[in-house]
């Protein structure tokens, strides 16, 4: 079928089907997550209390999305004072409106861009393209898939489900470089490309780690010093963040950079941590001459109003929560066709784009819990995306569900129909091997990969009062 015309619920289930085959990716993603496993332990145990410590964030981020309102004023007042432009974008297309217009007023020519999530869900670099503008990635692995016409395929690690040899395959071909497979060499080859773009550029876009209000600033973590380029050289600055990104106060970067650093990458804190507070000032020598911030909400209030699952505004991005996901590491990260992949992305895109087209997601997953485990803002995940099962079911009912339930209600509540359906689910179930996995077999959606488990011809209290004996 042509994927222009799946739902995506069935681009979904073709693609998991698909990926989760194929062993070699398998293994791959899981040996990228062992090494960030032992990492992430190791740093874990250097704060004092991991656990007091996601205690706090999480405390803090309750506090700064329950007062969104404050602190959203706060931030945007001391950014005015200091000369940023502040633009509030409702929707995506009117945070593609701002940027294409800013970018037009500047008469500008070339964007380089750093990495940010936000900018994928807005889907900014189509629009800019088609508007005749070149954009480039500096993030190497955002490059990467840049120059494979991909979406990222994890929020923390955007190329990871490629080897060295595939990416110096694409190198040669895009770029014309030597092949090798030292990473050191890879990463030059994009380096030297990359250099020349931060000269040339006019505008320079990035996303927002944190915004606080108290100081009015935005704070960007990184680790290849690409964001802080991004930011500096070209005249102008934009950048894009959701409205959830607030915390109050300065100090709360003391708990959240190294938690960060820890959660997403297993690093102690990131190699680079830049405050940003507006464009240069009368008397400094260096920075962009002017500062956009563009904040998103695009459905982030609803959400918000939403007393039962607000929490997810907490996340920070850290990506822990794909990492352990069991569900992630089989299907990988393209597979979910949204922005936020893994569990955050099943539970806040129904909210982003439509529960009806999304709801899917909620069922891809097995609830164990792990991502709720791992959250380092204790963002309560699997439980969210029962709710959204729930929601889903309750703003459009399956018709036979209802009466599915009822006739096992029915059986249920009857023990000596139920002791006889057993027994006879027991009796003839042998005689489902002749049709097992064929298209008269009405549990063949099952039986296709599974074996179905073998029916007990006893009920409990038989098991029961055999153990009295
Ligand atoms: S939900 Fe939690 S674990 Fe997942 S990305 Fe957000 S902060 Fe990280």
């Amino acid at each position: 079928m042509d994927n222009t015309l799946m739902s995506a619920a069935t681009q979904f289930h073709t693609d998991a089907d698909r990926v989760s085959h194929d062993l070699g990716h398998r293994e791959r993603i899981r040996s990228a997550l062992r090494k960030y496993e032992v990492a992430r332990d190791d740093k874990q145990t250097r704060f004092q209390s991991w656990e007091g410590a996601r205690q706090a964030a999480a405390e803090i981020k309750w506090e700064a999305i329950n007062h969104l309102d404050q602190h959203l004023e706060q931030l945007v007042e001391k950014l005015e004072r200091r000369g940023t432009v502040v633009h509030w974008a409702s929707t995506p297309a009117q945070a593609r409106d701002a940027i294409l217009s800013i970018v037009k007023n500047a008469n500008a020519r070339s964007i380089v861009k750093s990495k940010a999530m936000t900018a994928e869900e807005i889907h900014l670099n189509a629009a800019l393209e088609k508007a005749g503008y070149s954009v480039v990635e500096s993030d190497l692995g955002e490059y990467i898939v840049q120059l494979r016409h991909e979406a990222p395929y994890h929020i923390v690690f955007p190329a990871m489900h490629l080897t060295r040899g595939e990416i110096s395959e694409l190198f040669q071909r895009e770029l014309g470089s030597e092949p090798t497979t030292d990473p050191e060499e890879l990463t030059m080859i994009a380096r030297r490309v990359l250099r020349g773009q931060y000269i040339t550029a006019d505008v320079g876009i990035t996303g927002a780690n944190f915004a606080i209000a108290e100081t009015g600033m935005i704070s960007i973590t990184e680790n290849e010093g690409n964001a802080r380029l991004t930011a500096a050289l070209p005249r102008i600055h934009i950048a894009l963040l959701g409205i959830e990104k607030i915390l109050p106060r300065l100090e709360d970067l003391a708990l959240f950079l190294p938690m960060l650093g820890t959660a997403g990458a297993g690093q102690l804190i990131t190699c680079y941590n830049t405050l940003y507070g507006g464009p240069r000032q009368p008397g400094e020598t260096d920075g962009p001459e002017e500062f956009h911030v563009v904040l998103l909400d695009h459905n982030r209030t609803a959400l918000l109003a939403d007393a039962e699952q607000r929490d997810a505004l907490s996340c920070i991005r850290c990506g822990a929560c794909l990492n352990v996901c069991p569900i992630y590491r089989n299907v990988g990260g393209h597979t979910y066709g949204t922005t936020y992949q893994g569990p955050i992305g099943s539970v806040i895109t129904p909210h982003l784009r439509g529960l009806q087209d999304w709801k899917h997601l909620s069922a891809a997953s097995s609830l164990c819990g792990a991502c709720t485990e791992t959250c380092p803002v204790k963002i309560n995940l699997h439980h969210h995306l029962l709710q959204n099962r729930r929601n889903a079911v309750a703003e459009r009912p399956v018709w036979w569900e209802k009466y599915a339930m009822r006739v096992f209600a029915f059986g249920a509540t009857r023990p000596a129909l139920w002791r006889f359906s057993l027994k006879m689910a027991a009796l003839f179930q042998p005689l489902h091997a002749l049709v097992k996995s064929g298209p008269l077999d009405p549990a063949r959606a099952w039986t296709a990969t599974r074996e179905l488990p073998p029916v007990e011809g006893d009920t409990f209290a038989d098991y029961w009062r055999g153990r009295q004996r």
